[in-house]
């Protein structure tokens, strides 16, 4: 390695982190970014998409498959192996400080001598060492990637460590959103906020909409578009209040089928057709048919449509649950393809001859209508118009979808355009059941007795206004001792902290929670709690993103 390398210091980014991490005010983490986002637009521009992205601990945009891959196994190897301790000893330093990135810090501080981090550190180097750990891959990748890790790790002060440490694992924990980056660079560069919104929905790269934002400001940035090949957040539904309120406030409504399966954005490009789940996730290789059936149902064009995979015996759509192990799959998939099939219903189109998503829905479903040649394996959802002169039929298209197994229905507008990532009042769903939250996963305890070995209850947390993670309630019952183990088993390898049967957990795993009733209640951060709160479904569908808000669960109660 040169040590004659230019670029700017990392210590700059680090400073920026540390006084981010100094304030809980969002205005004044704010300006601190817009500040060094115009100071970096000024003086390095090539730089500015890369520290856009590094403010919010992420190498890659979030369209992006690109992953760095580490494990926090290499970490601990790496830190213990430029510090001089054992992996065990980083192991132990993670559980008293909280996080492996304050255990990394804490441990550079303790090293005696202090040879290694004289050459300094570059905002481009730590950046191009991370992009090369994403791109290794084959035999001895861990050790090639543990090597670079290495590398960067050697010649970092504690505060770098602890920063580069949690850049690795995604985890930067400096309370900083996207929704405070966009409104920084709103603020570094003069741009309206609603727009910087809007092309960051539709790109999901927030280092291309900040490059932008200072090459061509507001103009260039509505220029900004969707691109097959490149999944969006999806349009997401609220609760109906009921069918008749609902559609007389549409006017009239196009009422769907609710199938109870996973999103899908289908995407093809020229020849590659891709299939990502609501997290963005590609899933093409794990469901090879259904990419078979849409090379077979859609024309040879680029396109984006959305549709709902479910998976069906006999004609009759089964559990939810069978579909993730589909996903989830990396062998035996033509055995599974066998044993667990699967069929799309397609209810939108976001692309074809150019994006739709400023189309009314009406105009959408007739575009969407026109390119499916339906089969047995792919149709479109069930569909009929509803007047308020005709609100039976909605009634009894939900009465026909619970027969038929399915989980209620949604009612559209017609009027209204895709609007990606918002959870808005034009589409609506309309469920049989109860409804429930989806909540994070931040603490448990262990069993007793016969369960003395199993985390037994799980604590749950809910996001405030602020992204930060407020306790709601312990839920202990509603899973078979399958699927306990299978929690279980996600949740160990993450856990933080152990003292005595209570364990702090990383917040990553999503439960769908069923509960009778929300009250007032003092002794959890969110000021609420649950009564008789069951886990429904472990749902690895949904990120940290997805999750439910304390607003809602405010509004919720309001309701009550
Ligand atoms: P939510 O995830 O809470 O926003 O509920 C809406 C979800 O219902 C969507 O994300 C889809 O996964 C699913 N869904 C099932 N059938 C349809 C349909 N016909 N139209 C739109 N979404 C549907």
């Amino acid at each position: 390695m040169s040590v004659s390398e230019v670029g700017m210091s990392y210590s700059k980014m680090v400073d920026v982190y540390e006084a981010l991490d100094s304030t809980t005010k969002r205005l004044e983490k704010t300006s601190i970014l817009a500040k060094f986002f115009s100071d970096i637009g000024e003086k390095n521009p090539k730089l500015l998409p890369i520290v856009t992205l590094l403010s919010l601990g992420r190498v890659f945009p979030t369209w992006s498959e690109e992953e760095l891959g580490i494990g926090t196994k290499i970490l601990m190897k790496a830190i213990a192996y430029v510090v001089g301790v054992k992996p065990q000893d980083v192991e132990d330093m993670q559980r008293d400080a909280g996080d492996i990135g304050q255990a990394a810090e804490n441990l550079f501080r303790k090293k005696k001598q202090e040879t290694l981090f004289t050459r300094s550190l570059t905002i481009e180097k730590v950046h191009s060492n991370l992009i090369k750990i994403a791109t290794i891959s084959g035999s001895k990748a861990q050790s090639k990637k543990l090597e670079i890790l290495r590398e960067l790790l050697s010649s970092s002060s504690p505060t770098e460590a602890k920063y580069i440490t949690r850049t690795v694992i995604e985890e930067l924990r400096v309370g900083v959103g996207e929704g405070t980056i966009r409104d920084a660079l709103a603020q570094a560069f003069g741009v309206e906020k609603s727009v910087v919104e809007r092309a960051h929905m539709l790109t999901n790269d927030l280092g291309l909409v900040a490059e932008v934002s200072k090459e061509q400001g507001t103009e260039g940035l509505k220029n900004l578009t969707l691109n097959p090949g490149k999944p969006v957040k999806p349009m997401l539904a609220q609760l109906s209040p009921g069918i008749s309120t609902s559609i007389l406030e549409m006017g009239w409504a196009l009422c769907e089928t609710k199938y109870d399966g996973i999103r899908v954005q289908i995407h093809r490009l020229g020849d590659e057709v891709n299939i990502f789940t609501r997290r963005l996730e590609n899933i093409s290789k794990a469901v090879p048919e259904i990419v078979e059936y849409i090379r077979k149902s859609l024309p040879v064009e680029d396109f984006i449509v959305e549709g709902e995979i479910i998976v069906t015996r006999d004609g009759k759509p089964i559990s939810f649950q069978y579909i993730l192990q589909r996903v989830r799959r990396k062998y035996d998939i033509e055995r599974m393809r066998e044993e667990v099939p699967l069929k799309l219903f397609l209810f939108d189109v976001l692309y074809y001859n150019g994006p739709l998503i400023d189309s009314p829905f009406e105009k959408r479903r007739e575009v969407l209508e026109s390119l499916v040649t339906v089969t047995d394996k792919i149709q479109l959802s069930t569909q009929v118009k509803v007047t308020p002169d005709s609100l039976q039929d909605a009634e009894n298209l939900f009465n026909k979808s619970i027969k038929g197994g399915h989980e209620g229905i949604m009612i559209k507008d017609p009027h209204a355009p895709y609007m990606p990532g918002i959870r808005g009042k034009k589409m609506l769903k309309l469920k049989a059941e109860p409804e429930t939250l989806d909540l994070v996963v931040v603490g448990g305890s262990y069993g007793r007795g016969k369960r003395a070995h199993l985390i037994g209850s799980y604590l749950l947390a809910a996001k405030d206004e602020n992204n930060e993670l407020k306790t709601l309630a312990y839920a202990a019952t509603g899973l078979d001792d399958k699927t306990l183990l299978e929690l279980h088993n996600l949740v160990e390898p993450i856990i933080i902290k152990k003292s005595g049967r209570q364990v702090e957990i990383a917040p990553h795993i999503i439960l769908e929670i069923a509960y009778s009733e929300i009250v007032k209640s003092p002794e959890y951060e969110s000021g609420y709690s649950l009564r008789f709160p069951v886990v429904k479904r472990i749902r690895d569908d949904l990120s940290i993103d997805d999750i439910d808000t304390v607003e809602r669960i405010n509004s919720m109660f309001k309701g009550n």
